[in-house]
């Protein structure tokens, strides 16, 4: 008999999470160099040199375990952030305090509500579970909160909201969301991620820290895998109620945030600077490439993220054509948009090579 029969049919049905393409795979692949990344969101500054400093002083006490209450990082995010440190949960990656809050609520038979076009994590995190996932269509490529709204039905417990959503960049605005947060019943829990957070422009930002103590059913989730450049060291955050963080404890690993993520996101926090100069580079970045896309008569996505969605027809051929030139987007065809391609926003030559390369493979 195939051992594979033995996992339950809900595993085996589940489509694997499509990384955007590591550089040195390229490089081996095509025997390319220099090959730039424009794919998977991250931070073309790299670390904060704060963090890289804490890093390096840490490095000697990799033989302990790490801290497995995360003390000083949930200690400085809850001054950061005016929350309690018993309203914040550690996650290896963003991605873990979602999988978590998933495990915490979520059953066989009982479902979640996200939207078309939203971070691919959702349906993962719920197909894991043996529970059902409800996808409502988008519209304008963005959450369309009423059609949500009246997905919800009696075995729905969890609701993604993306925002900005991946991979879209779409925005639902700060008192969109507020009204939203009203009118959904108290018996499903409303997960609002907030991977790209840092980026919006001050009167978009949510301050969503401040509505978790007027909604326990609000479980908020941010990274440092963006604007604090420390992807590589998985490390976010969910912020709830004390009683659903507790839940979530529960449920985690003893020690799901490594020393050196704990250390980097310390510093991370602490450098302004970095995180300044990071966000005025996107905008620059984002106009940069924004400007070539029109100039190449190509629609795109206005976008509140570190990335744009664009329009190419052909997108895979596009992206096959660009990987060539040494330059690697996402695809997008998963999300169901399998004539778009989305683009990072990267360093001025990075955007400036991108836009070249673009135009080449348009005119082949
Ligand atoms: N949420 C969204 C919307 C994202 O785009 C991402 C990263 N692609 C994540 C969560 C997860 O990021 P991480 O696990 O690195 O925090």
């Amino acid at each position: 008999m195939d051992v594979c029969e033995l996992s339950p049919g809900y595993v085996r049905a589940i489509a694997p999470y499509q990384p955007g393409k590591p550089i040195s795979e390229l490089e081996r692949e095509l025997g390319l160099r220099e090959v730039i990344k424009l794919a998977s969101n991250e931070n073309p500054l790299g670390p904060s040199p704060r963090a890289l400093a804490a890093v390096r002083e840490a490095l000697p006490e990799l033989a302990r375990y790490p801290d497995g209450n995360g003390f000083e990082l949930k200690r400085t995010l809850s001054r950061k952030l005016g929350v309690t440190m018993d309203q914040v949960v550690l996650g290896n990656g963003s991605n873990d305090v979602l999988e978590l809050v998933a495990r915490v609520f979520l059953a066989p038979g009982l479902c979640a509500v996200y939207s078309q076009h939203a971070f691919a994590v959702y349906p993962l995190a719920v197909q894991a579970i043996g529970a059902q996932g409800i996808e409502v269509p988008a519209r304008d490529y963005g959450h369309d909160l009423e059609a949500m709204l009246d997905a919800i039905e009696e075995h729905t417990r969890l609701v993604f909201i993306a925002n900005p959503n991946n991979p879209t960049g779409t925005l639902v605005s700060p008192p969109q969301l507020l009204a939203f947060l009203r009118r959904v019943p108290p018996t499903v829990v409303v997960v609002l991620d907030e991977a790209y957070y840092e980026y919006l422009p001050q009167d978009m930002k949510s301050h969503s820290e401040t509505w978790i103590g007027e909604f326990p059913n609000l479980v908020v989730t941010r990274t440092f895998s963006k604007v604090y450049g420390l992807a590589a060291l998985r490390v976010g955050y969910a912020l709830a109620s004390p009683r659903v963080a507790d839940l979530m404890n529960r449920l985690r690993q003893p020690f799901n945030v490594n020393t050196l993520g704990q250390v980097a996101a310390v510093a991370a926090l602490e450098d302004t600077e970095f995180v300044a100069k990071s966000v005025a580079l996107n905008r620059a970045g984002m106009i940069q490439i924004t400007a070539g896309l029109m100039e190449l008569d190509l629609a795109f996505i206005p976008s509140y993220g570190n990335f744009v969605c664009f329009r190419v027809g052909n997108a895979d051929g596009v992206y096959q054509k660009l990987l060539r030139k040494g330059v690697i987007v996402r695809p997008v065809t998963s999300y169901g948009l399998p004539e778009h391609l989305r683009v990072s926003v990267g360093l001025e030559s990075e955007n400036a090579r991108f836009l070249t390369a673009l135009r080449e493979v348009l005119a082949e």
